[in-house]
């Protein structure tokens, strides 16, 4: 072995040791996964002209088509590397704004966290009902939030658009009110009271992901 041969395996193995520690760090590994997720973001952002372009010819069909194809693949890959079964102690609340994304806003691929998506973050009856459940199904956190440059709100803001969607905007007048009504629900009063679930409210920079807690105090009904 000549001298520079030894130095390039020496320095080659110092790598792979310093890699492997690394790894080996919990918090080192998640962030390099949340990376990963990144980084896999941004792979497939600048693929403009794949797919689901914002492109007029494109007919439902070949959009229908290349989804059922995206979906085969991914499953494939799923069906190669099995997830771990997680059992939820987050549920979040989110408008159905398709900028954000749950996994991006954490950085978190474990599913940690259901996910409830609603037009403009509203809490109907029926999802008052699935945080309920969530809640005695052992989820201690609730993040209640809502976004900016909402096209809900944004709705709901303009007479024209008022009249033009009027369940809609309906529905966002009742939002705050919603909220209220399930942070009254007795379990959820109940568990708040024995320190076991706390209910956070935050608003989402929708441009960077960024959540913006803010402090929200309700009487107690
Ligand atoms: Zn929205």
């Amino acid at each position: 072995m000549t001298k520079k041969t030894g130095w390039g395996l020496g320095i080659g193995l110092l790598v792979l040791g310093l890699l492997s520690a690394l790894l080996l760090i919990p918090r080192v590994e998640f962030m390099v996964g949340g990376g990963l997720v990144n980084l896999g973001f941004r792979l497939q952002d600048r693929l403009s002209k794949f797919d689901f372009e914002h492109d007029d010819s494109i007919t439902a069909d070949q959009i229908w088509e290349e989804l059922k194809e995206q979906n085969k693949l991914a499953s494939s890959v799923r069906g190669v590397f099995p997830r771990t079964a997680r059992h939820p102690v987050v549920a979040i609340l989110a408008c159905m704004d398709a900028r954000i994304d749950i996994s991006e806003l954490v950085g978190d691929t474990r599913r940690y966290y259901y996910v409830i998506r609603t037009a403009g973050s509203v809490l109907s009856p029926a999802e008052q009902e699935m945080l309920e459940l969530a809640v005695i199904n052992g989820v201690k956190i609730i993040v209640v939030t809502t976004h900016t440059d909402c096209a809900a709100e944004g709705a709901s803001a303009d007479p024209e658009l008022r009249e033009k969607f009027p369940a809609l905007t309906a529905l966002m007048d009742e939002r705050v009110r919603r909220v209220e009504e399930f942070m009254a629900r007795p379990t959820i009063r109940d568990a708040i009271a024995a320190g076991t679930l706390q209910v956070k409210h935050a608003r989402i920079d929708t441009s960077t992901d960024r959540l913006v807690v803010k402090e929200v105090h309700y009487d107690a009904h």
